[in-house]
């Protein structure tokens, strides 16, 4: 859910909610001899083998201070830290929040301005960032260099127990007021500060709004009634003494958990704890935690509104969201948390699932919430259902929907088989290895972390098969399902059910609020206050351009980098009938099934029409199945299958092409026929004659795509800008850019004409037939001692298919045309921050160029583009990065309250790379920030899966360590030359998102504008 504010704009979805378990414990009391060796000042707790994780958990408390320590023991050598605090606000001034920033900004030890993205740029780290949640601040990283972990270890540990909390700092990170121009007390006021903006930019996604209404009247009591990212309005309303007040309560150890993952052993961490922090504290006399909260006796209605600027014709009658929610019980009842997972599941699980159907299916609005599901991460957990794109007078329609479904399940009860067939999707939860976004053992950290926040076991949430056991004896009574739907939900009176419309001068009267404050203030400064202020603005301006002394912090260098990139190795099997390519991975029981096709030429109607295609494939019904009955199937035997297109430029020159289209599944190994069985069907007889979930499914993907301009605005401004690079960047732009959001549009419209929704089905018919004469070729990812059985299973469905190997010669393939045009975007979308973006055409990927290309990206950020646009700018992000796949460099900001001063930034940072005398010590940071990007593990099937397309697109494992190569020994000299060649020499192309008002106070800045 929404709710989780972070540092650096890396953040993905957090992993997936699962559920808890009894455990046995692995050493019976008294049997302290076989405990894993700990520090003195640590005592044992308990120890827990986990067998489905392949790993032991670990429980230690610090005696003197109380601080908790779990260990997960495994055997990965991408080891994980993090240190989470129970942070309970009781408003909405982001007090955990900017604390989390300012934290950040140097310590005792390390006494530098900014220490955090310092370390960043000199470390080989694989995942560093700060999380603020609704009621803990956490701080994690991981590194797969043990001499990498250390010094991110001493310099975490100092940020969170001896931060310096400068109110410099707190100005910066926080918030402050200056002038317009910050030196002339005649012009008006305003508010800056990177929480101050990076706040407006969250609060300007309906669905943050959203969650944040819903958690204000589901718990009216607690802290989650509040918004502990902050509110922009409450920002300003905290003072600095109270941030110090606040870390002084919670930044202790006595309110600390300490996580760590992987191979170094428990007791080398507690001595760097215990030497580096927690000798240093006594014990805390307070205890920081949730309460329980006050119970509704009777269900509420509510009705909030969001702010929505209209853009062009548009109008706003069908944009309101509708969600029920019911508070449960807590989430550190195990019983309760995996009773309530259950019956989310059971009701929300795939489209057949009865309450996911019903949101699907209604006429009231366009498709089910973003806010569907169990949060089982507050103290209390809630269940949410919901309807988007809705209208105001449908609230009462859509809560008796709602409430029909919930009565028919404990009426009638649900099939066995659909029970089992979730229950099977929890074990396959279980065992899957994931660390594709997130490192695995951070993945399990963050999943494990609730319960220790709320003091209860977490070695009960990370084991879920024997649960699963009981689980599978009690859904055998048929009374079980309807139970728990009239225990949980129809009999609960703490259910609030929130209207939430669109307002579209709400951000204008938020506005006018905000200049008003500003006003008064204003009005009120005396002549010293104005002449403080001017002067302040100058100190921190002045502060923010000082270089801190680097060798201040640890650091790794090239001679820390490993030689080779790793890659998994592929063997080629030859069955009777066909060829498979497999790779022997650790996947923990799981087996990876990918089909791949050459993708055929297609007509322009067909190619504008193929990412939807995609979308819809595997959600359609089959053969004599409907959708439902193949949801059914795929959930009882799969953990999903996916269609996909793979268009990449050829690595020599990026004008031309290679494609392919994919099916991909993923099941436990004892499906493994099953899943090939289920593919098979998919790759031959999926019906396009279920004309009315086509067009809801394409109403989902509109009212998806439509919202993602604020969380994704930085990516879909430089697809635009880079647009005229390249045929591959142009289909980029067409396929999933702002072209696209239009397209979605204006396809969506034509369906309510029923002829329109045929021939979308028709163009979908033609696609699929000319995919299934082309050629295929198969690739397995698999336990090595189960490949004789699995690729048998594989053999026996796949084999009796007449699938020519030669390749049809008449066939033509698909192609682009050239493409070299520049760009000059204005797009104006529904938001409240903006989004710029410039690029520039550079060269492929087996040019000289391109590795000097990379690190100047790193480069530019480190050296200018950070400072330039966040620090000074206020922007949440900004950067510059080499994309070699479109040949274009791309310079970009990340929800930015200005926008032509940033895109001159741009433009400096080229002249300060071309006029500066740089340091080697910023070169060697570069070089590093690329090599840790290119070594950054994910999960032993993301690794296969990748390497086997890379080799598919010819970049071979031999073309990679060249690059690596040349990317090793990229001088200044080479990086002068490129940003002479390709930048300063080049024609920039530019797109930048904004809003309808900002395009009105600043102009069209001579682009083109464009409504979206
Ligand atoms: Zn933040």
């Amino acid at each position: 859910m929404q709710k989780t504010q972070d540092i650096t704009a890396s953040m993905a979805a957090e992993s997936a909610s699962q559920s808890t378990s009894p455990l046995t414990p692995l050493t019976s009391a008294g049997s302290q001899s076989k405990e894993i060796k700990h520090h003195p000042s640590f005592e044992p707790i308990q120890s827990h083998r986990i067998e489905s994780l392949n790993l032991v958990l670990h429980e230690f408390r610090h005696s003197k201070t109380g601080a908790l320590h779990y260990h997960l023991e495994a055997d990965n050598s991408e080891n994980v830290f993090l240190v989470a605090f129970r942070t309970v606000p009781m408003d909405s001034t982001g007090v955990a929040h900017i604390l989390e920033h300012t934290a950040l900004c140097g310590s005792k030890k390390y006494p530098v301005r900014d220490p955090f993205f310092m370390m960043i740029r000199r470390s080989l780290n694989t995942f560093m960032n700060a999380f603020t949640s609704s009621d803990w601040t956490a701080y994690p990283f991981a590194s797969q260099n043990k001499k990498d972990f250390n010094n991110l270890l001493d310099v975490y540990l100092d940020a969170v127990f001896f931060t310096r909390l400068d109110e410099m700092d707190f100005l910066q990170e926080g918030h402050r007021i200056e002038f317009m121009e910050a030196d002339n007390p005649d012009t008006e006021l305003e508010y800056k500060g990177v929480v101050f903006n990076e706040m407006k930019g969250a609060m300007s996604s309906p669905v943050s709004v959203l969650w944040q209404e819903v958690s204000k009247y589901l718990y009216p009591t607690s802290t989650y009634h509040y918004n502990s990212g902050g509110e922009p309005q409450d920002i300003p309303d905290l003072s600095y003494q109270q941030l110090k007040d606040f870390h002084r309560i919670h930044y202790h150890p006595g309110n600390a958990v300490f996580m760590t993952f992987g191979d170094i052993p428990a007791f080398e961490h507690q001595r760097k704890f215990e030497q580096q922090a927690l000798s240093q504290f006594e014990k805390l006399d307070r205890t920081i935690s949730v309460s329980p909260e006050k119970r509704y006796l009777a269900p509420i209605a509510v009705e909030e509104a969001y702010a929505y600027d209209v853009v062009g014709e548009e109008t706003i009658e069908e944009k309101t969201h509708h969600v029920i929610s019911w508070l449960l019980g807590p989430c550190t009842s195990l019983d309760e948390m995996m009773k309530a997972n259950l019956l989310s599941q059971v009701l929300l699980d795939n489209s057949s699932s009865p309450l996911r159907h019903a949101l699907e299916k209604t006429d009231l609005g366009a498709a089910p919430s973003p806010l569907c599901g169990l949060e089982d991460s507050n103290y209390e957990m809630c269940f949410l259902c919901g309807i988007e794109g809705s209208k105001v007078e449908s609230a009462s329609e859509f809560e008796k929907l709602v409430l029909d479904v919930l009565n028919d399940v404990a009426t009638n009860g649900i099939a066995e088989e659909k029970l089992e067939a979730v229950l099977h999707q929890l074990e396959l939860s279980q065992r899957e290895v994931g660390g594709d976004h997130y490192p695995f053992g951070l993945q399990l950290i963050l999943h494990a972390l609730t319960a220790a926040i709320h003091r209860s076991d977490p070695a009960t949430l990370l084991n879920l098969d024997p649960v699963i056991d009981t689980l599978r004896e009690s859904i055998k009574d048929p009374e079980f399902i309807k139970n728990l739907v009239r225990e949980l939900l129809l009999d609960n009176q703490h259910r609030v059910r929130l209207t939430l419309r669109p307002d579209d001068s709400l951000s204008q009267r938020k506005d006018d609020a905000e200049k008003e404050r500003l006003a008064k203030i204003k009005a009120a400064l005396s002549e010293k206050d104005r002449s403080d202020l001017i002067q302040r603005a100058a100190i921190l301006a002045e502060r923010q351009t000082q270089q801190d002394n680097p060798d201040l912090l640890p650091k790794v260098g090239l001679e820390d980098v490993p030689a080779e990139v790793k890659i998994p190795q592929s063997i080629q099997k030859k069955l009777a009938d066909i060829s498979v390519t497999t790779y022997q991975q650790g996947t923990n029981g799981l087996v990876y099934h990918e089909i791949v096709c050459e993708l055929p030429a297609l007509s322009t109607e067909e190619k504008s029409l193929l990412p939807y295609f995609s979308a819809c494939l595997t959600e359609l019904g089959c053969g004599d199945k409907n959708y439902l009955q193949m949801q059914e199937w795929q959930s009882s035997v799969t953990g999903g299958v996916h269609a996909a297109q793979s268009i990449r430029a050829c690595t020599d020159n990026t004008q031309s092409l290679q494609a392919y289209y994919l099916f991909s599944g993923k099941a436990l190994q004892r499906n493994n026929t099953k899943l090939a069985e289920l593919m098979s069907a998919t790759t031959k007889n999926v019906r396009f004659d279920e004309y009315e979930r086509i067009a809801e499914l394409i109403t989902q993907m509109r009212t998806q795509r439509e919202r993602s301009v604020t969380g994704n605005g930085h990516t879909l401004a430089m697809t635009a800008a880079a647009s005229g690079m390249s045929p591959v960047a142009a289909l980029n732009h067409q396929f999933g850019g702002l072209v696209s959001i239009q397209a979605i549009k204006i396809l969506d419209d034509s369906h309510t004409d029923k002829i329109n929704v045929e021939r979308t089905a028709k163009y979908f018919a033609s696609i699929y037939q000319k995919i299934q004469q082309s050629t295929k070729s198969y690739m397995l990812v698999l336990e090595a001692d189960k490949e004789d059985d699995i690729l048998a299973g594989f053999e026996s469905i796949w084999a009796s298919q007449s699938t020519t190997m030669q390749k049809d010669s008449s066939m033509s393939h698909f192609v682009l045309p050239e493409i070299h045009t520049q760009v000059k975007q204005m797009w104006i979308a529904n938001t409240q921050v903006n989004f710029c973006a410039r690029a520039y055409a550079t060269v492929s990927m087996e040019h000289k160029d391109t590795a000097a290309l990379a690190v100047l990206g790193g480069f530019l950020r480190n050296g200018f583009l950070h400072t330039a646009i966040r620090e000074q700018g206020g922007a949440y992000g900004g950067g510059a990065s080499h994309d070699a796949n479109i040949a274009a460099f791309k310079f970009f900001s990340y929800r930015d309250p200005r926008l032509s001063e940033t895109l001159d930034d741009f433009d400096r940072s080229i002249e300060w790379m071309l006029k500066t005398d740089h340091e080697s010590r910023q070169l060697e940071e570069a070089i590093l920030g690329v090599i840790g990007s290119m070594d950054k593990p994910s999960s032993p099937a993301g690794e296969a899966r990748a390497a086997f397309y890379n080799a598919l697109h010819e970049r071979t494992p031999e073309k990679i360590q060249a690059y690596r190569q040349r990317i090793l020994a990229v001088s200044m000299a080479d990086l002068k030359r490129v940003t002479e060649k390709y930048l300063q020499q080049g024609t920039p192309s530019t797109a930048v998102i904004t809003s309808a008002s900002t395009l009105e106070s600043s102009g069209n800045l001579g682009l083109e504008v464009i409504h979206l």
